[in-house]
């Protein structure tokens, strides 16, 4: 039942990828040429390569993949803004002509024969699919345990994060205006996204070994998404502070009464060590706290100067002739007037 419209963008997030790209861009090449074959993606499909302000030759390969094959699109950020930042800029690029966006990793870690099934759950009538990761097995040990700890700490501050789903979803349309009316600065699409509500379902799939190059996801890179992801879900880490400080006040009076009843016995409170370890654990508490409370003021900071959340620099597109009859978007109109030139534009995106 292919009764919804299909245009499909895969959007791509590219960092560094040189290794990879060539290789992964022909695997999804071929796979959206066989989706198009059986009907499940309209001919007018693309695959949009988002250059997250690579320093090595990977908009070079856009650029050229772009020149040979009009199913290519790309897309490049001024310098290096993060993976969420790039996912958003993609998805909101392929709003403008796609039906569906599909974002998925440059080093095709994530199955992309999954596609198929996040296709039929769309026409089933679902306006989100999750990809989700069967299991951990290709991460390494410290891998995994961060991102058990992450999702432990999510659950506990009361954040509603799929667990083991990475950015690998289906937005349709729909969703997508839905997203472009979220102004944060502070990204963390994965919690976001689920809160927009709508018919969702999710695809299970397995994570193979990364194809080619290393992890982009530095350590430095995964601690500010996970600090992102719970600055923008939860105020959580803030009532906690206030329960501490409540707590400590509670056993610090009843240290007071215990140490005035001890001076009316004429005992005397042996206290060195005990004022030591109480003024550095207070000490701790403290900075810790304003840590936590400094955190959020700093996000309210970034989120009033509202500044672009990206730069596009270069967008190379073209328009691709319908050659197939089966076509069945309901916004073909919008390419009756099929050209076939460049359009290197360069834009400052304020979304
Ligand atoms: N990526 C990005 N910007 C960054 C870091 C990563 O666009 O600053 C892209 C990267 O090119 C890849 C995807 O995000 O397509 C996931 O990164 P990676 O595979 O390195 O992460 P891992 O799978 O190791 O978690
Ligand atoms: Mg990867």
């Amino acid at each position: 039942m292919n009764n919804r419209p299909n245009t499909l963008y895969l959007v791509v997030p590219c960092y560094n990828e040189e290794e990879a790209l060539p290789h992964s861009a022909q695997v999804m090449r071929e796979k959206l040429n066989r989706l198009m074959q059986e009907g499940k993606a309209s001919p007018r499909s693309k695959i949009l390569l988002v250059n997250d302000g690579s320093r090595d030759k990977t908009w070079q390969i856009i650029h050229s993949l772009c020149d040979k094959d009009t199913v290519f699109a790309g897309l490049s950020f001024s310098r290096n803004y993060g993976h969420q930042s790039a996912i958003l800029a993609g998805m909101m690029a392929a709003r403008q002509h796609a039906d569906i966006a599909v974002t998925i990793d440059a080093d095709l870690q994530q199955d992309i024969e999954a596609l198929d099934q996040f296709l039929e759950k769309y026409q089933a009538g679902c306006e989100i699919v999750y990809g989700i990761r069967n299991d951990r097995n290709t991460d390494g040990f410290f891998k995994k345990l961060t991102a058990n700890a992450f999702y432990g700490l999510m659950h506990l501050l009361g954040c509603k994060v799929m667990r083991n789903h990475a950015d690998y979803r289906l937005l349709s349309k729909k969703a997508l205006d839905a997203l472009a009316e979220y102004k944060e600065v502070n990204l963390f699409l994965r919690g976001l996204i689920p809160t927009m509500g709508f018919q969702s379902d999710v695809v299970y799939f397995d994570v193979k070994e990364r194809e080619a190059g290393t992890s982009k996801y530095t350590f430095r890179k995964m601690l500010t998404l996970a600090t992102d992801g719970i600055t923008s879900m939860s105020t959580r880490p803030i009532q906690l502070i206030t329960i501490l400080g409540f707590l400590v006040s509670v056993f610090s009076f009843c240290m007071i009464i215990y140490c005035i009843v001890d001076w009316f016995h004429g005992r005397n409170v042996p206290g060195y060590t005990t004022s030591l370890v109480v003024s550095l654990l207070m000490g701790g508490l403290t900075i810790f706290s304003l840590g936590i409370v400094g955190e959020y003021v700093g996000k309210i900071y970034l989120e009033t100067k509202a500044r672009p959340r990206y730069i596009v620099e270069s967008f190379i597109w073209r328009d691709v002739k319908s050659q197939n009859s089966t076509d069945n978007s309901e916004n073909s109109d919008n390419f009756d007037d099929i050209k076939n030139t460049e359009n290197e534009e360069k834009l400052h995106a304020s979304n």
